[in-house]
């Protein structure tokens, strides 16, 4: 209650009215919306009311327009009142992950913004078509990934609303992506008794199929802009270059590249607007979304979302413009290490984690001994400002370790990056399937959604903040129920599991509920669209392996058995660090699971030849070498059981094969010598 009566903006009742359902996820999102009698309390009394909401706005919409508000009519549960209306934005990818050249030092940052745009985009052409309709933020029912569905009601004039929005939407983004992203909407009919337990099973796997059909069909791009016009007319060849250095698409522009002069290079409009919001969603608390024409001291865009709503990261009441109806929306979207969350205003923890340059970087080594020339190391040291996204680079070189040998401190592994890309397995089936017929409800599917989305949006930022090891992860994307982290490679493997350990917790055990991911290990100057590419097949590759697992160094394995791939690499480590084994040794172990992956198909054929012969002897190759090799710096008793451990690798080749080849590439690459 006390929270309540602290809840701004009370001058404008549907921006108050958003941090009043943002404040109820806060206190209701745990409570039981039903309690009494014979019921499963699984549904939340927050997720409840808010589909209550959604159907009460839509129902009353409905009659308010066909002057029909009196309690007979509106008992009425056959007569199709409603309208569920899905958004889907398609080519997402193709939008995040396109690169210009010589634009290098500012990816991390450009492409956060893109990210935040593409989020930004989703959620307004949501809130384009509630605004015009008047209808509340709590008709948006589930909202993550890239895709919604909201209740509106089943009038001529929301038809009508959806088909001019969605043209509006479509030829806002069909200039911005020059016909690379569009924004899909569908919508089918339905009663109220079509969301009674027991039907809205077949509810929603129409508006499941009505999707599809659409993402099928695509849009029809004739009818939304056409060819673009002027296209070539909108080059100034002055510029330098003419095509936005950022993108390589779009024509580059005068006034944005004024604005953004210590960049070097000229940009268009859009690289501008996406730099704008990829700088200040890390140092920025509060977003306001406004009309265009609100007077906003500072920075914003230079070309509104879909020429109705302008961004900014004011701080600041902003009363007089929530007054004068120009406030849309007012978010605080940093989440902070205490897990405090705010209470006077809307939580959308848009801002993810992005690694930023803290004071430490500042005494760190590592830069100076990687094999870079001197120019790029001072700019590297340049490039350090406490509080900015960190570059890739910088990023990458964190994956290198400081050890001490022969009285000097040097650098070992590889400064490389991991790129982490990760899934729930199955997740449409698990809305479709995962409840019991008359279990399937909407608001038991709203929560799930929501909650799903949670564990990315909320819970992995949160982890990324409090715990040391992770503090370097550059979150891309993570939401819906999908994952994109960049950070130094080997906290990536090691993220991967705990990832994976937290996601099975946070899912009860549910064996049915699990995820995949794919790793790529690549160097930082690798082109984005390559390196996104690359982290898609490996996860591919892991889906392959009938999913719930993980793909890295090109090797798939169970989760289960990747944790054993990890223990492996410890005591690996550990026998490396004592001298039990040397550098050659583990090259040798490389050859030896080469031998016995032939074996294997050797034997699985039915002759055998004179030349499969020689990968049969790897055995006895492995006990000579082990015999000549292994603890070579001890003596008599300890040099014998240091023989006698190291051979139960043997048993590890005959039960893992190709898989040790994980364990193998974790340990070579953390101990390459001279930061190559
Ligand atoms: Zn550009």
């Amino acid at each position: 209650v006390e929270s309540l009566e602290k809840l701004s903006h009370i001058e404008s009742i549907s921006l108050w009215y958003e941090h009043l359902e943002s404040l109820m996820a806060i206190y209701l999102s745990q409570v039981p919306s039903a309690r009494a009698g014979n019921v499963f309390p699984d549904v939340s009394l927050y997720d409840h009311s808010r589909i209550v909401a959604a159907i009460a706005a839509a129902l009353y919409c409905y009659h308010a327009d066909n002057k029909t508000l009196n309690v007979e009519e509106i008992k009425n549960n056959e007569l199709d009142k409603f309208l569920l209306v899905g958004g889907d934005f398609y080519g997402i990818q193709k939008f995040i992950f396109s690169e210009g050249l010589g634009a290098e030092k500012n990816r991390a940052k450009i492409l956060r913004g893109r990210s935040l745009a593409v989020s930004l985009y989703t959620e307004l052409a949501a809130d384009l078509i509630l605004r015009d309709l008047g209808l509340p933020c709590t008709s948006l029912v589930f909202n993550a990934g890239g895709k919604w569905i909201l209740i509106a009601s089943n009038t001529e004039k929301a038809l009508e609303v959806i088909k001019e929005k969605e043209k509006q939407i479509n030829e806002w983004l069909f200039d911005v992506s020059l016909g690379e992203s569009a924004f899909g909407i569908t919508y089918i009919t339905a009663a109220a008794q079509d969301f009674e337990a027991g039907r809205f099973k077949n509810t929603w796997d129409k508006i499941a199929e009505k999707w599809a059909e659409k993402k099928f069909k695509k849009l029809d791009l004739d009818k939304f802009g056409g060819e673009i016009k002027d296209f070539l007319d909108k080059f100034q060849n002055d510029l330098e270059p003419p095509v936005c250095a950022f993108c390589g698409k779009r024509p580059s522009d005068r006034e944005a590249s004024q604005k953004r002069k210590e960049e070097g290079r000229a940009i268009c409009r859009i690289c501008h607007d996406h730099l704008f919001l990829g700088e200040n969603i890390v140092k920025k608390e509060k977003l306001a979304i406004t009309s265009p024409d609100a007077d906003i001291k500072g920075e914003k865009l230079l070309v509104p979302i879909f020429d109705s709503y302008q961004v900014s990261f004011t701080s600041g009441e902003l009363n007089a413009l929530a007054k004068g109806g120009k406030l849309y929306r007012y978010w605080t979207i940093a989440l902070d290490e205490s897990g405090n969350l705010a209470k006077d205003i809307t939580v959308r923890p848009l801002a993810g984690y992005v690694p930023v340059y803290r004071q430490e970087d500042f005494y760190d080594d590592r830069i100076l001994w990687t094999r870079k020339s001197e120019a790029k190391k001072e700019q590297m040291i340049v490039e350090m400002d406490e509080g900015k996204i960190k570059t890739f680079e910088h990023i990458a070189v964190k994956s290198l370790f400081m050890k001490k040998e022969n009285e000097k401190v040097m650098p070992v592994g590889i400064p490389a990056l991991g790129i982490l890309k990760a899934d729930v397995d199955h997740l449409g089936k698990l809305m479709s399937l995962g409840l019991k017929r008359e279990e399937y409800t909407v608001s038991r599917l709203a929560a799930l959604s929501r909650q799903m989305n949670q564990f990315f949006t909320v819970y992995l930022p949160y982890l990324f903040m409090t715990d040391q090891r992770f503090q370097d992860i550059y979150t891309l994307f993570a939401g819906g129920d999908d994952l994109f982290l960049i950070g130094p490679w080997n906290r990536i493997t090691e993220l991967s599991v705990v990832i994976r350990d937290k996601f099975t917790e946070y899912t009860c055990h549910n064996e049915e509920i699990h995820l995949s991911a794919g790793i790529a290990v690549q160097k930082p100057n690798t082109p984005i669209d390559r390196i996104a590419e690359i982290a898609e097949s490996a996860l591919k590759q892991a889906k392959k392996n009938n999913r719930n697992s993980i793909t890295v160094f090109g090797e798939t394995v169970k989760w289960d058995d990747f944790k054993k791939m990890r223990e492996f690499t410890e005591k690996l480590s550990s026998w490396f660090e004592s001298g039990f084994i040397n550098n050659a040794m583990i090259y040798r172990l490389n050859t030896f699971i080469d031998q016995a992956e032939r074996e294997q198909e050797v034997l699985e054929r039915k002759e055998i030849y004179r030349e499969d012969m020689h990968c049969l002897k790897w055995r006895a190759f492995f006990r000579y070498i082990t015999e000549r090799n292994v603890g070579k710096n001890l003596k008599d008793k300890e040099k014998r059981q240091a023989k006698d451990e190291f051979s139960q690798v043997v048993k590890w080749i005959e039960a893992y094969k190709g898989k040790l080849r994980i364990p193998l590439w974790e340990m070579i690459y953390n101990n390459r010598r001279g930061g190559r």
